[in-house]
This record gives structure tokens, C-alpha cells and sequence, in this order.
């Protein structure tokens, strides 16, 4: 008998961990660009915006788990 997969459900109250498409106009050329929770790179000319526009906050050093540790 084969069971019915169920998609693990996020507690309540925990950060998404997906990150949400966005779309924007390319400041430099007007293209529509889409990104990743506000984080965008036109590909068309190159236009990224910076980093501090995103709506989601970015992780520190501390929190990634591949840092090189400090010498
Ligand atoms: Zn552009």
C-alpha cells in the first residue's frame, strides 16, 4: 500500500525559508527584471540594485555555516 506523500509543514511563526519572486523595472534600462525577495541583476545591462533594498535580511558571517573560520 503506498502512502500519499505530505509535504512537511513549517511550524507557525518560523521564517519562510522560500524565497519569494519579485519583478521590478531595471533602473538603468527599463527592462522588467525579476528577482529573489527584491534582490535583482538585469541581464540586459548589468543594473544590479543594492544590496540594502532587499526585503528580506540577509544573513551575517556568523550565520553561515561555510565561513572560513577567523585565523
Ligand atoms: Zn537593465
Amino acid at each position: 500500500m503506498a502512502r500519499r506523500w505530505e509535504p512537511e509543514r513549517e511550524a507557525a511563526g518560523t521564517r519562510p525559508t522560500t524565497p519569494e519572486i519579485t519583478t521590478t523595472m531595471c533602473e538603468a534600462c527599463g527592462s522588467q527584471v525579476s528577482g529573489l525577495n527584491g534582490r535583482y541583476a538585469c541581464g540586459v545591462c548589468g543594473w544590479v540594485d543594492d544590496w540594502a533594498q532587499g526585503q528580506a535580511r540577509l544573513p551575517t558571517a556568523d550565520e553561515d555555516p561555510n565561513a572560513p573560520s577567523p585565523p
